[in-house]
Protein backbone atom coordinates (compact mmCIF):
# COMPACT_ATOMS: atom_id res chain seq x y z
CA UNK A 1 0.00 0.00 0.00
CA UNK A 2 0.95 3.60 -0.25
CA UNK A 3 2.96 5.12 2.35
CA UNK A 4 4.01 9.32 3.66
CA UNK A 5 7.68 8.64 4.59
CA UNK A 6 7.29 11.48 7.96
CA UNK A 7 10.66 13.64 7.95
CA UNK A 8 11.71 16.84 10.03
CA UNK A 9 14.64 18.47 11.82
CA UNK A 10 15.34 16.93 15.42
CA UNK A 11 13.31 17.72 18.27
CA UNK A 12 10.08 18.98 16.50
CA UNK A 13 7.91 16.35 17.66
CA UNK A 14 8.15 13.29 15.01
CA UNK A 15 8.43 10.63 17.59
CA UNK A 16 5.48 12.21 19.71
CA UNK A 17 3.26 12.56 16.59
CA UNK A 18 4.61 8.91 15.64
CA UNK A 19 3.51 7.28 18.61
CA UNK A 20 -0.11 8.70 18.41
CA UNK A 21 -0.26 7.59 15.16
CA UNK A 22 0.78 3.90 15.96
CA UNK A 23 -1.38 3.68 19.42
CA UNK A 24 -4.56 2.94 17.54
CA UNK A 25 -6.40 -0.30 17.77
CA UNK A 26 -8.25 0.00 14.62
CA UNK A 27 -5.78 -2.11 12.84
CA UNK A 28 -5.71 -5.09 15.58
CA UNK A 29 -10.00 -4.92 15.15
CA UNK A 30 -9.90 -4.74 11.59
CA UNK A 31 -7.25 -5.95 10.09
CA UNK A 32 -6.10 -9.22 12.03
CA UNK A 33 -3.96 -10.59 9.81
CA UNK A 34 -1.93 -7.70 8.26
CA UNK A 35 2.01 -7.28 9.47
CA UNK A 36 2.55 -4.39 11.07
CA UNK A 37 6.31 -2.90 10.76
CA UNK A 38 7.30 -1.13 13.85
CA UNK A 39 8.14 1.48 12.21
CA UNK A 40 5.14 2.34 10.28
CA UNK A 41 2.14 4.33 11.47
CA UNK A 42 -1.74 3.01 10.24
CA UNK A 43 -4.23 5.12 11.06
CA UNK A 44 -8.19 4.65 9.89
CA UNK A 45 -9.46 7.79 7.62
CA UNK A 46 -12.44 8.83 9.92
CA UNK A 47 -15.74 8.42 7.76
CA UNK A 48 -18.81 8.95 9.48
CA UNK A 49 -20.54 7.71 6.31
CA UNK A 50 -20.04 4.34 7.51
CA UNK A 51 -22.16 4.56 10.40
CA UNK A 52 -24.46 5.56 8.68
CA UNK A 53 -24.14 2.65 6.14
CA UNK A 54 -24.31 -0.05 8.94
CA UNK A 55 -27.72 1.50 9.87
CA UNK A 56 -29.31 0.99 7.22
CA UNK A 57 -27.90 -2.21 6.47
CA UNK A 58 -27.53 -3.27 9.65
CA UNK A 59 -24.01 -4.40 9.24
CA UNK A 60 -22.01 -5.67 12.17
CA UNK A 61 -19.41 -3.72 11.87
CA UNK A 62 -17.43 -0.76 10.05
CA UNK A 63 -14.15 -1.34 8.26
CA UNK A 64 -12.76 2.27 7.67
CA UNK A 65 -10.02 2.71 4.95
CA UNK A 66 -6.77 3.44 6.48
CA UNK A 67 -3.98 5.76 5.83
CA UNK A 68 0.12 4.54 6.44
CA UNK A 69 2.73 6.74 7.50
CA UNK A 70 6.60 5.69 7.85
CA UNK A 71 8.92 7.19 10.99
CA UNK A 72 11.77 8.14 8.65
CA UNK A 73 15.32 8.69 10.82
CA UNK A 74 15.56 12.60 11.52
CA UNK A 75 16.77 14.67 8.82
CA UNK A 76 20.28 16.71 9.69
CA UNK A 77 22.24 19.39 7.43
CA UNK A 78 24.61 17.52 5.16
CA UNK A 79 22.22 14.33 4.68
CA UNK A 80 22.20 14.82 1.07
CA UNK A 81 26.33 14.24 1.25
CA UNK A 82 25.46 10.79 2.09
CA UNK A 83 27.15 10.44 5.39
CA UNK A 84 26.18 7.59 7.71
CA UNK A 85 22.32 8.32 8.29
CA UNK A 86 22.32 10.53 5.31
CA UNK A 87 22.63 7.42 2.94
CA UNK A 88 19.48 5.70 4.79
CA UNK A 89 17.47 8.44 4.94
CA UNK A 90 17.48 8.84 1.09
CA UNK A 91 16.93 5.00 0.69
CA UNK A 92 14.02 5.02 2.57
CA UNK A 93 12.43 8.35 1.59
CA UNK A 94 13.00 6.93 -2.18
CA UNK A 95 10.33 3.81 -0.81
CA UNK A 96 7.99 6.42 0.27
CA UNK A 97 5.07 7.90 -2.16
CA UNK A 98 4.93 10.87 -0.38
CA UNK A 99 6.62 13.31 1.99
CA UNK A 100 5.42 14.19 5.45
CA UNK A 101 6.99 17.26 6.86
CA UNK A 102 6.89 17.92 10.68
CA UNK A 103 7.30 21.20 11.23
CA UNK A 104 7.79 23.26 14.64
CA UNK A 105 5.75 26.07 15.45
CA UNK A 106 5.16 25.40 18.98
CA UNK A 107 7.20 27.56 21.62
CA UNK A 108 8.43 25.75 24.05
CA UNK A 109 11.67 27.22 26.25
CA UNK A 110 12.20 23.56 27.85
CA UNK A 111 12.28 22.43 24.00
CA UNK A 112 15.67 22.73 22.43
CA UNK A 113 15.70 23.95 18.80
CA UNK A 114 18.96 22.59 16.56
CA UNK A 115 19.00 25.95 15.12
CA UNK A 116 18.48 28.12 18.29
CA UNK A 117 14.81 29.63 17.22
CA UNK A 118 11.07 28.65 16.03
CA UNK A 119 11.29 29.12 12.34
CA UNK A 120 9.37 27.07 10.65
CA UNK A 121 10.00 28.82 6.74
CA UNK A 122 14.02 28.33 7.90
CA UNK A 123 13.01 24.91 9.03
CA UNK A 124 11.82 23.85 5.89
CA UNK A 125 13.71 25.66 3.65
CA UNK A 126 17.00 23.24 5.60
CA UNK A 127 14.62 19.77 4.65
CA UNK A 128 13.96 20.97 1.30
CA UNK A 129 17.59 22.22 0.93
CA UNK A 130 18.58 18.42 1.28
CA UNK A 131 16.01 17.32 -0.74
CA UNK A 132 16.89 19.25 -3.39
CA UNK A 133 20.89 18.79 -3.07
CA UNK A 134 20.08 14.90 -3.31
CA UNK A 135 18.07 15.18 -6.54
CA UNK A 136 20.81 17.40 -7.89
CA UNK A 137 23.24 14.84 -7.88
CA UNK A 138 20.80 12.51 -9.40
CA UNK A 139 20.21 14.28 -11.97
CA UNK A 140 24.00 15.38 -12.62
CA UNK A 141 24.52 11.99 -12.61
CA UNK A 142 21.90 11.35 -15.13
CA UNK A 143 22.07 14.12 -18.19
CA UNK A 144 25.43 12.91 -19.37
CA UNK A 145 24.02 9.72 -19.88
CA UNK A 146 20.81 10.85 -21.15
CA UNK A 147 22.76 13.27 -23.48
CA UNK A 148 24.87 10.47 -24.88
CA UNK A 149 21.79 8.25 -25.25
CA UNK A 150 19.51 10.95 -26.98
CA UNK A 151 22.81 11.26 -29.96
CA UNK A 152 21.01 7.79 -30.79
CA UNK A 153 17.73 7.50 -30.04
CA UNK A 154 15.63 10.42 -30.90
CA UNK A 155 12.88 9.32 -27.67
CA UNK A 156 15.18 9.88 -25.55
CA UNK A 157 15.36 13.80 -26.67
CA UNK A 158 12.19 14.55 -24.63
CA UNK A 159 13.37 12.75 -21.35
CA UNK A 160 16.18 14.93 -21.79
CA UNK A 161 15.21 18.67 -22.73
CA UNK A 162 12.82 17.61 -19.48
CA UNK A 163 15.62 16.71 -17.37
CA UNK A 164 17.76 19.79 -17.95
CA UNK A 165 14.15 21.76 -17.10
CA UNK A 166 14.11 20.02 -13.73
CA UNK A 167 17.70 20.86 -12.82
CA UNK A 168 17.51 24.76 -13.87
CA UNK A 169 14.32 24.39 -11.37
CA UNK A 170 15.98 22.85 -8.28
CA UNK A 171 18.93 25.07 -9.15
CA UNK A 172 16.80 28.10 -7.88
CA UNK A 173 15.92 26.21 -4.89
CA UNK A 174 11.93 25.20 -5.74
CA UNK A 175 11.43 21.57 -5.17
CA UNK A 176 9.95 19.63 -8.50
CA UNK A 177 6.71 19.21 -6.75
CA UNK A 178 5.90 22.60 -6.59
CA UNK A 179 7.21 23.26 -9.72
CA UNK A 180 4.90 20.90 -11.32
CA UNK A 181 3.13 22.51 -14.11
CA UNK A 182 6.64 23.12 -15.27
CA UNK A 183 8.17 19.89 -15.71
CA UNK A 184 6.58 16.37 -17.11
CA UNK A 185 7.08 14.13 -13.86
CA UNK A 186 5.87 10.98 -16.23
CA UNK A 187 9.03 11.47 -18.00
CA UNK A 188 11.51 12.36 -14.85
CA UNK A 189 9.99 8.44 -13.19
CA UNK A 190 12.98 6.92 -14.15
CA UNK A 191 15.21 9.08 -12.17
CA UNK A 192 12.88 8.30 -9.19
CA UNK A 193 13.79 11.65 -7.70
CA UNK A 194 12.73 12.80 -3.98
CA UNK A 195 11.41 16.58 -4.62
CA UNK A 196 8.30 14.90 -7.46
CA UNK A 197 7.02 13.62 -4.24
CA UNK A 198 3.55 14.70 -3.28
CA UNK A 199 4.76 17.00 -0.07
CA UNK A 200 1.89 17.23 3.16
CA UNK A 201 3.25 19.52 5.62
CA UNK A 202 2.23 18.97 9.30
CA UNK A 203 3.03 22.08 11.35
CA UNK A 204 2.99 21.06 15.26
CA UNK A 205 1.22 24.04 17.03
CA UNK A 206 1.02 25.16 20.49
CA UNK A 207 -2.86 26.76 21.36
CA UNK A 208 -2.06 29.80 20.65
CA UNK A 209 -0.95 29.44 16.82
CA UNK A 210 -4.18 26.91 16.14
CA UNK A 211 -6.63 29.98 17.29
CA UNK A 212 -4.30 32.48 15.34
CA UNK A 213 -6.29 31.91 11.84
CA UNK A 214 -4.05 34.75 10.13
CA UNK A 215 -0.75 33.10 11.85
CA UNK A 216 -2.77 29.65 9.61
CA UNK A 217 -3.03 31.29 6.62
CA UNK A 218 0.60 32.59 6.48
CA UNK A 219 1.72 28.92 7.09
CA UNK A 220 -0.43 27.81 4.49
CA UNK A 221 0.47 29.95 1.87
CA UNK A 222 4.20 29.09 2.34
CA UNK A 223 3.40 25.45 1.58
CA UNK A 224 0.57 25.93 -1.31
CA UNK A 225 0.07 23.91 -3.38
CA UNK A 226 1.33 21.19 -0.67
CA UNK A 227 -1.72 20.63 2.01
CA UNK A 228 -0.72 21.94 5.71
CA UNK A 229 -2.31 19.86 8.76
CA UNK A 230 -2.07 21.86 11.94
CA UNK A 231 -2.37 20.17 15.39
CA UNK A 232 -0.68 19.69 18.59
CA UNK A 233 1.41 16.23 18.78
CA UNK A 234 1.62 16.38 22.32
CA UNK A 235 -2.33 16.74 22.67
CA UNK A 236 -2.84 14.10 20.33
CA UNK A 237 -0.66 12.24 22.41
CA UNK A 238 -2.75 12.84 25.40
CA UNK A 239 -5.84 12.29 24.24
CA UNK A 240 -5.35 8.70 23.41
CA UNK A 241 -4.98 8.00 27.07
CA UNK A 242 -8.60 9.87 27.63
CA UNK A 243 -12.02 8.36 27.30
CA UNK A 244 -14.08 9.96 24.77
CA UNK A 245 -15.75 12.85 27.20
CA UNK A 246 -12.53 14.07 28.77
CA UNK A 247 -10.94 13.53 25.25
CA UNK A 248 -13.84 16.02 23.85
CA UNK A 249 -13.49 18.11 26.73
CA UNK A 250 -9.60 19.03 26.46
CA UNK A 251 -10.20 19.17 22.32
CA UNK A 252 -12.61 21.82 23.23
CA UNK A 253 -10.60 23.57 25.85
CA UNK A 254 -8.13 24.20 22.79
CA UNK A 255 -10.93 25.46 20.24
CA UNK A 256 -10.74 22.31 17.84
CA UNK A 257 -13.60 19.80 17.37
CA UNK A 258 -11.87 16.93 16.61
CA UNK A 259 -8.39 15.18 16.86
CA UNK A 260 -5.94 16.19 14.44
CA UNK A 261 -5.34 12.73 13.65
CA UNK A 262 -8.20 13.36 12.07
CA UNK A 263 -7.17 16.14 9.45
CA UNK A 264 -3.82 14.74 9.12
CA UNK A 265 -5.28 11.03 8.20
CA UNK A 266 -8.01 12.96 5.57
CA UNK A 267 -4.65 15.17 4.21
CA UNK A 268 -2.32 12.33 3.87
CA UNK A 269 -4.99 10.54 1.91
CA UNK A 270 -5.69 13.49 -0.77
CA UNK A 271 -1.93 13.84 -0.46
CA UNK A 272 -1.27 10.41 -2.01
CA UNK A 273 -3.95 10.66 -4.32
CA UNK A 274 -6.13 8.24 -3.31
CA UNK A 275 -10.17 8.13 -3.07
CA UNK A 276 -12.78 5.45 -1.35
CA UNK A 277 -16.10 3.61 -2.63
CA UNK A 278 -18.26 1.84 -0.26
CA UNK A 279 -19.85 -1.59 -0.04
CA UNK A 280 -22.28 -2.57 3.14
CA UNK A 281 -24.58 -5.75 3.69
CA UNK A 282 -25.39 -7.06 7.26
CA UNK A 283 -21.58 -8.63 7.51
CA UNK A 284 -19.68 -4.91 7.49
CA UNK A 285 -19.81 -1.57 6.17
CA UNK A 286 -16.55 -1.19 4.56
CA UNK A 287 -14.40 1.94 2.36
CA UNK A 288 -11.83 0.42 -0.15
CA UNK A 289 -8.85 2.58 -1.38
CA UNK A 290 -8.39 3.48 -4.94
CA UNK A 291 -6.44 5.96 -6.91
CA UNK A 292 -8.58 8.84 -7.74
CA UNK A 293 -9.58 8.26 -11.27
CA UNK A 294 -10.16 4.54 -10.97
CA UNK A 295 -12.38 2.43 -13.35
CA UNK A 296 -14.45 0.44 -11.88
CA UNK A 297 -13.33 -2.90 -12.64
CA UNK A 298 -9.98 -1.54 -11.09
CA UNK A 299 -12.13 -0.56 -8.29
CA UNK A 300 -13.61 -3.87 -8.04
CA UNK A 301 -10.09 -5.37 -8.15
CA UNK A 302 -9.09 -3.81 -4.54
CA UNK A 303 -11.34 -6.41 -3.18
CA UNK A 304 -9.99 -9.42 -5.33
CA UNK A 305 -8.61 -9.44 -8.47
CA UNK A 306 -11.18 -11.80 -9.58
CA UNK A 307 -13.95 -9.50 -9.63
CA UNK A 308 -11.57 -7.41 -11.91
CA UNK A 309 -10.88 -10.34 -14.42
CA UNK A 310 -14.72 -11.25 -14.21
CA UNK A 311 -16.12 -7.58 -14.16
CA UNK A 312 -19.50 -7.38 -15.79
CA UNK A 313 -21.34 -4.60 -14.37
CA UNK A 314 -21.26 -2.50 -11.20
CA UNK A 315 -24.20 -1.43 -9.49
CA UNK A 316 -24.15 2.00 -8.12
CA UNK A 317 -26.12 4.47 -5.94
CA UNK A 318 -24.41 7.93 -4.93
CA UNK A 319 -24.36 7.44 -0.83
CA UNK A 320 -26.14 10.55 -0.48
CA UNK A 321 -28.94 9.41 -2.88
CA UNK A 322 -29.13 6.40 -0.71
CA UNK A 323 -29.80 8.30 2.61
CA UNK A 324 -32.12 10.18 1.20
CA UNK A 325 -34.38 7.25 0.39
CA UNK A 326 -33.67 5.30 3.53
CA UNK A 327 -32.96 1.74 1.82
CA UNK A 328 -31.32 0.56 -1.28
CA UNK A 329 -35.10 -1.07 -2.14
CA UNK A 330 -36.54 3.03 -2.10
CA UNK A 331 -33.24 3.73 -4.26
CA UNK A 332 -33.71 1.28 -7.05
CA UNK A 333 -37.87 1.63 -6.47
CA UNK A 334 -37.05 5.39 -7.04
CA UNK A 335 -34.33 4.85 -9.96
CA UNK A 336 -31.43 6.08 -8.64
CA UNK A 337 -29.41 2.82 -8.83
CA UNK A 338 -26.90 2.83 -11.65
CA UNK A 339 -26.03 0.03 -13.91
CA UNK A 340 -22.37 1.19 -14.37
CA UNK A 341 -19.99 -0.80 -17.21
CA UNK A 342 -16.01 -1.15 -17.76
CA UNK A 343 -15.11 2.30 -19.00
CA UNK A 344 -17.23 3.87 -15.90
CA UNK A 345 -14.79 6.42 -13.35
CA UNK A 346 -15.71 5.91 -9.75
CA UNK A 347 -16.73 8.98 -7.73
CA UNK A 348 -15.80 9.14 -4.13
CA UNK A 349 -19.30 7.95 -1.92
CA UNK A 350 -20.15 5.48 -4.75
CA UNK A 351 -21.75 2.54 -2.54
CA UNK A 352 -21.32 -0.53 -5.06
CA UNK A 353 -22.10 -3.99 -5.48
CA UNK A 354 -20.51 -5.65 -8.34
CA UNK A 355 -22.02 -8.22 -10.79
CA UNK A 356 -19.03 -10.60 -12.22
CA UNK A 357 -18.20 -14.24 -13.63
CA UNK A 358 -16.13 -16.50 -11.47
P1 LIG B 1 11.60 14.45 17.36
O1 LIG B 1 13.06 14.59 17.68
O2 LIG B 1 11.21 15.29 16.17
O3 LIG B 1 11.13 13.05 17.26
O4 LIG B 1 10.84 15.16 18.59
P2 LIG B 1 10.11 14.49 19.85
O5 LIG B 1 8.79 13.95 19.49
O6 LIG B 1 11.06 13.59 20.56
O7 LIG B 1 9.86 15.80 20.73
C1 LIG B 1 10.92 16.56 21.24
C2 LIG B 1 10.46 17.21 22.55
O8 LIG B 1 9.41 18.15 22.25
C3 LIG B 1 9.85 16.23 23.54
O9 LIG B 1 10.26 16.65 24.83
C4 LIG B 1 8.35 16.41 23.36
O10 LIG B 1 7.66 16.15 24.56
C5 LIG B 1 8.24 17.87 22.98
N1 LIG B 1 7.07 18.12 22.13
C6 LIG B 1 6.66 17.43 21.05
N2 LIG B 1 5.55 17.97 20.54
C7 LIG B 1 5.25 19.04 21.31
C8 LIG B 1 4.21 20.02 21.30
O11 LIG B 1 3.31 20.01 20.45
N3 LIG B 1 4.27 20.99 22.26
C9 LIG B 1 5.25 21.02 23.21
N4 LIG B 1 5.24 22.01 24.12
N5 LIG B 1 6.22 20.11 23.25
C10 LIG B 1 6.24 19.14 22.32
Amino acid sequence: SLTLGIVGLPNVGKSTLFNALTRNDVLAANYPFATIEPNVGVVPLPDARLTKLAEIFGSEREVPAVVSFVDIAGIVKGASEGEGLGNKFLANIREANAICQVIRVFDDPDVVHVDGRVDPSSDIETINTELILADLQTLEKAIPRIEKEARMQKDRRAPLENAKKAKDILDSGRTLFSAQSEVDSELLRELSLLTTKPFLYVFNADEGVLSDEARMKELRELVAPADAVFLDAKVESELLELDEESARELLESIGQHEPGLYSLARAGFHTLGLQTYLTAGPKEARAWTIPQGATAPQAAGVIHTDFEKGFIKAEVVSFDDLVACGSKADAKAAGKVRMEGKDYTMVDGDVVEFRFNV
